[in-house]
């Protein structure tokens, strides 16, 4: 029996892996009808901006030679899985949605990248983004926009929009992104998929592109809490290549039925009446509170008196890692040389002022401006003291609660050009990025479609550093609470599709 394109797009990474090993279909079948979806619904979505189709091939031999030969089929065996294109993967470019690596070909292959395909995935393609990762609707991308699978009007989110729409429209089964300051969670949460980004340090970053050396962190995009939690399970860990990088002894998918009796679980009062944040994420987030309660979760109010101040840290920090990170695309070792320079001066000018788009501009003069001598002790200095202070706020936190419970985004997906002021992008992460800044992890759960809008909605569950396993526990309780949600968005359904 072989696989239908419909039916691949409404299987879990497990139902993928446990078909292959019962013989109801090939792992070669899987990646023809993940590569008939690509083809059927990319064109209008826009969320690859490389398919791999004769990776995913040769990946999908190898795991039905496993399979012939009896042999034990490894977690993510034949399933789907699309990256984020700043992460390099050997045979593809890595372009970071930036005319300054367009031509980049990755010269090895990321550890997250790595260990997905050594689990058996199959690698599907690179996935649009923001340029360079920089920003929150994947607008900035130079290769063109991503359209949000659930209304093709709208951002995905950003910045990495490809791999949420990838998964939202049943295209990938599974994909990486990665999370400087909401990356992940909020286009999980504009897409209705379910996004997580580890705690720093859980996941490797080496052969990831650096945007902000000490907040970014790659994490799982799926349809369900067990899927990211398998994908995260593949991924996680120490690697000799990322000193950053931790042990991590726990599987975070064998927590998932523990359940939420007896935890406590954090609400933060603030949050619920912070300006700016519309009614139906207020109510989402209600909703969700409401449930856990009625599962066993005990509610605490807890306050975070400094994630006020988080925004404006975050607006010194990033800029100036991303500046100093940024510096390497001179053209020279690294980067788009543009033609008829002068001399050396003159390259590095031309070469920078037409590789870099205008965001990725305004991050390297702002940073730039910030680390200048005499400007930095009045910026630098104090965003690292408050960057200390907003760290302490979560330890006090996690003393009294075992995870928080939080809005993901003040709002639902919004319209292409409907936040043009950057400022107005901005402030649309000060859910996420406060949890980037103290290094903890946090998952976006979709809890269904906004009442006004119609648009799914995600809430953000928060654990203490290094104990992501709440995290799962508390989302996959909270995910058997919404067994109504759909899944797969329907702008693209209709895609019937034969056999593969
Ligand atoms: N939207 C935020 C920014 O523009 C976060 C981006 C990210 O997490 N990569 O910086």
């Amino acid at each position: 029996m072989a696989i239908s394109v419909a039916d691949y797009r409404s299987l879990s990474a497990r139902a993928i892996r446990d078909g292959i090993a019962r013989a109801d279909f090939s792992a070669c079948e899987v990646a023809g009808a993940a590569l008939a979806a690509i083809e059927a619904i990319d064109p209008r979505v826009h969320a690859f901006l490389e398919v791999t189709s004769k990776l995913a091939h040769e990946a999908a031999v190898r795991i039905d030679a496993l399979r012939a030969k009896d042999q034990p089929l490894p977690a993510l065996a034949g399933v789907p899985i699309g990256f984020k294109d700043n992460m390099n993967l050997l045979g593809t470019r890595t372009t970071c949605a930036s005319r300054m690596l367009a031509d980049y070909a990755s010269p090895y292959t990321a550890t997250c990248v790595g260990r997905s395909l050594a689990a058996g995935a199959l690698p599907l393609g690179k996935l649009n983004m923001d340029e360079f990762a920089f920003g929150s609707s994947t607008e900035t991308s130079c290769f063109g926009r991503t359209h949000n699978p659930w209304d093709l009007d709208r951002v995905p989110g950003g910045s990495s929009g490809g791999s949420a729409a990838a998964v939202a429209a049943g295209m990938a089964t599974v994909s990486l992104g990665s999370d400087t300051g909401g990356s992940i969670r909020q286009p999980a949460s504009f897409c209705g998929v379910v996004g997580f980004k580890p705690t720093y340090g859980v996941v490797s970053r080496y052969g990831v592109v650096a945007f902000g050396s000490s907040l970014d962190q790659v994490g799982p995009f799926g349809r369900s809490v067990a899927d990211v939690a398998t994908t995260l399970d593949a991924i996680a860990g120490r690697d000799p290549f990322d000193c950053t990088s931790q042990e991590c002894a726990t599987s975070f998918s064998a927590v998932l039925d523990a359940g939420v009796e007896g935890m406590r679980v954090g609400i933060i009062p603030a949050y619920l009446e912070a300006k700016g944040v519309e009614a139906e994420v207020v109510v989402a987030l209600k909703g969700a509170m409401d449930r856990l309660e009625r599962c066993g979760a005990r509610l605490v109010e807890v306050e975070l008196p400094n994630a006020k101040a988080a925004l404006s840290a975050y607006y010194v920090i990033g800029p100036c890692e991303a500046f100093s990170n940024l510096s390497r695309f001179d053209s020279v070792r690294y980067g788009y040389r543009a033609p008829g320079a002068r001399d050396l001066g003159d390259q590095y000018e031309k070469s920078r002022a037409d590789g870099f788009g205008p965001e990725a501009v305004r991050r390297i003069m702002l940073g730039s401006y910030l680390l200048a001598s005499g400007v930095y002790d009045t910026y630098y200095y104090p965003a690292q003291q408050v960057r200390t202070l907003i760290t302490q706020d979560y330890h006090r936190a996690f003393e009294q609660v075992d995870a928080l419970l939080a809005p993901v985004s003040p709002r639902t997906a919004f319209k292409f050009g409907e936040l043009a002021d950057p400022t107005a992008m901005y402030l649309s992460d000060i859910f996420t990025i406060p949890i980037n800044i103290a290094g903890n992890g946090g998952m976006s759960l979709p809890v269904g479609r906004g009442e006004a809008s119609g648009l799914p909605v995600g809430v953000q569950v928060i654990g203490p550093q290094f104990r992501d396993e709440n995290i799962f526990r508390v989302a996959a309780a909270l995910e058997r609470c919404y067994p109504e949600i759909e899944r797969l968005a329907p702008a693209v359904e209709g895609v019937e599709g034969g056999e593969a």
